[in-house]
Order: C-alpha cells, then structure tokens, then sequence
C-alpha cells in the first residue's frame, strides 16, 4: 500500500489535507494523525472493519480495546449508554485533554472497537490538528497509539513513518507530541472512578474534582501477575531489544552501581547504553549515553521517554540502565511506562522511603 505523507504545519492546518485525511476514513481507511499524548492510528470508531484493519496494521492483539476520540462535547451522548454526571464534572475540567473515560457503550459501537468489552474508553484530545481531522472524519476516530504493537507509542512524526509507511492510507505528519505519554484512563462504570493507566492528568488532579478516584489494585502492584482492568496494560508495551534495567536510589550510588554494571558489561563484550538526568549525563562512560532531561522537570522527561527507548534500539544497544525518576503525578506516570518497558526489572539501592 502506498502512505501519503501529508506535512502538516499544526498552527495553520491545510484544510484540503484534513478533508482528505477524513474522506479517507470515512471511506473505511486509516490515517495516523498527532495528538498531544502521542501519535494515533484512526479508523472508523463505529465500522468493525476499520477497526479490525488497525489491529491488523499495528499487529495488535484484537483483545485490546481501542480510544474512540471525539471533537465535542455533544458527540458523546451517541456512543454511551448514558454519560454520567463524573463525566461531565471531569470533561468540565479535563476536556479536550489527555484524560479518557471509560462509559457503559451504546449500540452503535461495534465490539470489534472495544474488544469485546460492552464499555468503551473516549477521549476529546486538546490538539488543533487532531481536532479538525476528527470532525473532518465523521465525528468518531477509534484510535490505538500510532505504533506496531511492542514499540514505543510515536511522540513524533518519524518514528510513525518507521513503523507504518506501507501499511496504512496517509500519515498527517505534524509536531512532536506535546506530552509525550500516553492518557490517562479513568473508569466510570464502577461505583467510584478507577485509574487504570496513570498519565499526564494525576490522581491529585482527578481528585481535586471527584475525591473518591482511586487507582487500580493492579497498577500499585507493579509486578506482572496482578491482572490490571485496562487489557492493555497486561501486555509488555514499549519493550526495547536490550535489556533495560531501572536503577533507584540516592544519586551518588546510582551512578556507582551503574558505572559498575558498565564496567562489568563492557568486559563481557556487550554494548551498553544509559539513560540518565542532565546532572548526571556526563559521569557515566557507556556506548550511548542519552539525557533524558532536568531531573526535575518531569513534563520534559515525559516527553522525550519514547524517542529515547527507540534510540535505545537503534543504536542496539544490548543492556541499557536508566535511572529512576522520583516523585508523585506526572513522575508516577513516567515510572510506570519505565517499569512496563523494563518488565519490572528495578534495583532499589539502600534504604529508601517510599
Ligand atoms: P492505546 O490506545 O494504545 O493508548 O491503548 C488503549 C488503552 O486503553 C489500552 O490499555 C486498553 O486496554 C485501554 N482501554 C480501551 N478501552 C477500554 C475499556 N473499555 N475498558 C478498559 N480499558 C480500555
Ligand atoms: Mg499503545
């Protein structure tokens, strides 16, 4: 299949292209468009085809259920069942955004969009680019992160042409993605809301709307036997080809044990790579050394995270350290994406308060 790739310039969108792109789901295609959470991959939300062509263009397990994204507020009343007076509270502060909701689904959504599931997860997204395409489409854009299933989600237009030039209709290339982490998903079908992926909107931030938020069992568990609600997060997202192990603890004896591990790894032949803070970048002597960010600006980590596991890969690198980012919110987030990407592989070093 031949990808058009359509450049597009996020603060003055061509509106030929965006009617194109929409024209091409309409028509039962698929268009991967720039959202602020990463990169999605568009299909008809309420054709079963559409949607059985992304988890086909992805290579996506058909037992992991797809965001449906909408442009307003009035489109959602189609999709659920019935919006709960949560959702409006939360969409009254959080939309557009990166938050998705999780609602009893109405009939019009195909189970081949949810999974199976008779809920369906929505998210209104904030970006401009992402916005008119919606609109453009139909109302209603069932859409995964832009990448083949067991890499990184997209945070940028190159990594989508990497992973989907050939296999789907036109690429809307615009920015970098401004967050950089996928959303947030809050469940509102229980009795009180569930987080069942943390992200860039924290619990903090929900709670200070509906204080009975919770997060999931299965997310606090961090290990890989808990069976998380979310289907997705029971796959091993995000996984670079070398192995990736997170390393907690007080700075001087992180890059101790790092630079030891290197020292170590580089006597057995093995080509090493480390991801670490702007302080701490230039103390460690490793094959590829990336900096992840200020190790207090978290937004910024958040942002760089997936483009640095995929450099991880394409310098094939065999065994990668990174070190941990300590702190709530966003930090939360950000760790939970490393733990997903390390198989939970995190050494913890000395006595440490969590
Ligand atoms: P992605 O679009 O790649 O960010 O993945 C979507 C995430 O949303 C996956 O982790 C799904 O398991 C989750 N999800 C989508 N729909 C539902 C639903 N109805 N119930 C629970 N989780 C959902
Ligand atoms: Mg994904």
């Amino acid at each position: 299949m031949d990808t058009v790739i359509a450049r597009i310039d996020p603060s003055n969108p061509d509106p030929g292209m965006i009617s194109r792109a929409g024209g091409i789901i309409r028509s039962g295609g698929l268009v991967a468009f720039p959202t602020e959470t990463v990169y999605g991959l568009g299909g008809d939300a309420l054709s079963g085809d559409s949607s059985r062509a992304i988890y086909a263009a992805k290579g996506r397990p058909s037992d992991n259920p797809l965001i449906v994204h909408i442009a307003d507020m009035k489109s959602l009343g189609r999709i659920v069942k019935s919006v709960p007076d949560k959702a409006y509270a939360l969409a009254e502060k959080f939309w557009p955004g990166p938050l998705t909701m999780i609602m009893d689904k109405s009939d019009e959504v195909p189970y081949a969009t949810t999974g199976g599931l008779d809920t369906v997860a929505v998210r209104f997204p904030s970006d401009p680019v992402a916005q008119a395409f919606i609109r453009a489409a139909g109302g209603y854009v069932a859409a995964p992160s832009a990448n083949l299933s067991g890499k990184p989600s997209p945070t940028s237009g190159k990594y989508v042409v990497e992973d989907m030039d050939g296999r789907i209709d036109m690429i809307l290339y615009g920015d970098d993605s401004v967050i950089g982490l996928e959303s947030t998903i809050v469940d509102l079908t229980g009795t009180s809301p569930v987080i069942l992926r943390p992200g860039y909107i924290t619990l903090e931030m929900l709670r200070s709307v509906l204080p009975d938020v919770s997060v999931d069992t299965a997310l606090l568990a961090d290990d890989d036997k808990t069976p998380p609600k979310a289907p997705g997060m029971k796959y091993r997202h995000y996984a670079p080809k070398g192995d990736l192990v997170i390393v907690e603890g007080e700075r001087p004896e992180v890059i101790q044990y790092i630079t030891d591990k290197l020292v170590a790894d580089a006597s057995l032949g093995k080509r090493t790579g480390v991801i670490a803070s702007t302080q701490t970048a230039s103390s460690y002597k490793a094959d590829v050394v990336l900096d992840m960010g200020d190790a207090s600006d978290h937004d910024e980590i958040a942002r760089r995270l997936f483009g640095l596991l995929r450099e991880m890969d394409d310098e094939e690198v065999d065994s990668i350290y990174s070190e941990a980012v300590s702190g709530e919110g966003v930090a939360a987030a950000i760790m939970n994406r490393l733990l997903k990407a390390a198989g939970h592989n995190i050494v913890v070093l000395g006595d440490i308060q969590t």
